[in-house]
């Protein structure tokens, strides 16, 4: 049985990553969602160990200090890390890991794993990125001004991704996600590992 592939979602707050990565999901039989650590407060309708697993910062900096991560980083005052050992035991089994993280995080994972594959969300127009996050209502403005300059800095990184997905709608940035990972399980590499173990 041949690994499964680490794919890394990265894209500003309030694009709408978390709807397009669910449906994606539950169309991909074979792709896990990695749950992150954060010690950001808990937002109404999110339900911990499925979201996130939410931490102290306290037990954030135990897990970092017992390498429980394989990457972590800051974001807009706030700890996110992903725990290692889901990841690996998934990928050992064969399975395909989604991981939802910002552009840190990103960039230790790709020197791990090099043979990850980096995917980059954007929103259609800055205009329609405000209005997605002011209209979740969960966030303060000063914190949705905070999110929005990052954005336009994360945004400016996205040359170092293998790929750029537009959220203009959930259906098409979802098609377009299936058909990455499809993609690049048709590289020979892969399919001739497969035909070896025939
Ligand atoms: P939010 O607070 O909106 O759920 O997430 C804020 C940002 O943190 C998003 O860009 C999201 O991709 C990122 N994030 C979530 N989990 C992780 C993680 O485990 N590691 C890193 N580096 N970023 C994460």
């Amino acid at each position: 049985m041949t690994q499964g592939r680490l794919f890394i979602v990265s894209g500003p707050s309030g694009v709408g990553k978390s709807t397009v990565l669910k449906t994606l999901l539950d169309r991909r039989e074979n792709a896990r969602f990695s749950v992150s650590a954060t010690t950001r407060p808990m937002r109404e309708g999110e339900v911990d160990g499925v979201h996130y697993h939410f931490i102290t910062v306290e037990t954030f900096r135990e897990w970092i200090a017992q390498e429980e991560f394989l990457e972590y980083a800051e974001y807009v005052g706030h700890f996110y890390g992903t725990p290692k050992k889901f990841v690996e035991a998934a990928l050992d089994a064969g399975q395909d890991i989604i991981l939802d993280i910002e552009i840190q995080g990103a960039l230790q994972v790709e020197k791990r794993r090099p043979d990850a594959v980096k995917i980059f969300i954007g929103p259609p127009s800055w205009d329609e990125l405000e209005r997605r996050l002011t209209s979740r209502g969960t966030n303060t403005p000063e914190d949705i001004q905070k999110r929005l300059v990052r954005a336009k800095v994360e945004v400016q990184t996205a040359h170092t991704y293998d790929y750029f997905v537009i959220n203009n709608n959930v259906e098409n940035a979802v098609r377009e996600l299936d058909a990455i990972m499809t993609a690049e399980h048709c590289k020979p590499k892969e399919r001739m590992e497969l035909l070896a173990d025939t």
